[in-house]
């Protein structure tokens, strides 16, 4: 018998019978789009949730990114991390804006804040930072940089639901910072998004450029985009709160219990709760470095080999891409750490319904490797 394939996440998904109420009530609204109850409901409650007074809903957390910067006229150059997934930078494009790489801290995998004054250049407008992995970015470090030379910073929030810094949602630094509600992420609604913002009228402005820019039935005041979330996705949020408190203690759980078996193992870096974090576990990046047996491939392999799919998030780096590896900031000279920890990196499989039985698959399946 062989056994099951590991992957390494899977979709968290409430009871079905929990969600036929919600479609029943879509159904009989026939009210499918456009700021629907469901819609409304969720908006309010995330926000509650979060602990941040303004949000916006989006049909997936590209388009919230790319209308994020578009929200701001951000223009020339952003200062970005090449550490993170493809449409950090993409969102970039998408708006003819030039990404400037900077490279990352080896603990915190984030931009290191000592390298991005450099980086600014007269074209530079703004910062995209990622909290990766749920782990804060330098958030006052940041601030002050960019208040100091006049930047925006939009934090690409996407690992970060829920993630609370120094007693407060860390989703309220920045001028905004864009949520994934996407099936693999910590808080799904199949696909989505949001972005956060600090005043009514700054939602107001998005809230116009994710609906083509219509102000009523006759006025159109921007050149807006369809960024919609629909009724089923909401309806999905909606459920999904009920359940996302205690799907995140499960992955604390699933953390010390690899920390438990792996921690002290020669040659393998793991991830450490971040201080003054309320964190929310959504990936668990280990290192293979030089002194462990095999090389980072080879331990990939090996996991392959027994039906276990880690992931090399994040390999290959933003910056090594046809699209971005011409760019001066994109050398890999000039992003030495990322380099390297892209070349070390595994995430191992973490969702909350990881069993202590798989999780031992994987377990021992490490060990063997050694
Ligand atoms: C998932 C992700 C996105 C994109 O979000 P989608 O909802 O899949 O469009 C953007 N940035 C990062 C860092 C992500 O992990």
């Amino acid at each position: 018998m062989t056994d099951r394939p590991i992957h390494v996440t899977e979709p968290f998904l409430p009871p079905l019978e929990d969600f036929v109420p919600y479609l029943e009530a879509i159904w009989e609204r026939k009210w499918l789009t456009n700021n629907g109850a469901f819609h409304q409901e969720f908006e309010r409650a995330l926000a509650d949730y979060l602990g941040v007074e303004h949000l916006s809903l989006f049909t997936n957390g590209t388009i919230a990114l790319v209308t994020a910067l578009q929200a701001l006229d951000i223009t020339g150059e952003v200062i970005t991390t090449p550490y993170s997934f493809v449409a950090t930078a993409h969102s970039l494009v998408w708006n003819n804006l030039t990404p400037v790489f900077v490279d990352i801290d080896a603990e915190t995998m984030n931009l290191d804040p000592d390298r991005i004054e450099a980086a600014i250049g007269p074209e530079a407008t703004a910062i995209l930072p990622v909290h990766c992995y749920g782990v804060p970015s330098e958030v006052g470090r940041i601030g002050e940089i960019a208040s100091a030379q006049g930047l925006k910073v939009i934090y690409d929030a996407a690992h970060a639901f829920g993630v609370g810094f120094r007693g407060e949602s860390l989703l309220r630094h920045g001028d905004l910072s864009v949520l994934s509600f996407h099936a693999t992420k910590v808080f799904n609604t199949f696909e989505g998004g949001a972005i956060v913002c600090p005043d009514a009228e700054t939602k107001q402005h998005i809230d116009y450029l994710k609906n083509f820019g219509f102000a009523d039935e006759v006025t159109v005041v921007e050149a807006g985009i369809n960024g919609k979330m629909n009724e089923v996705q909401a309806a999905m949020g909606l459920l999904q709160l009920r359940h996302i408190d205690e799907a995140i203690e499960r992955r604390s759980a699933v953390h010390r219990r690899y920390h438990d078996a792996l921690g002290g193992m020669e040659g393998l870096v793991l991830p450490s709760e971040p201080a003054e974090t309320r964190y929310n576990h959504a990936y668990f990046p280990i290192r293979v470095t030089e002194s462990f047996s095999v090389s980072r491939d080879g331990l990939y392999a090996h996991l392959k080999d027994r039906g276990i799919f880690g992931r090399r998030y994040f390999y290959p780096l933003i910056s090594t891409m046809p699209m971005y590896r011409g760019l001066p900031s994109a050398a890999a000279h000039n992003l030495p750490v990322a380099t390297r920890v892209a070349s070390e990196v595994i995430c191992l499989p973490m969702y909350p319904t990881l069993t202590a039985d798989v999780q031992d698959r994987v377990i021992d399946a490490i060990r063997e490797a050694r």
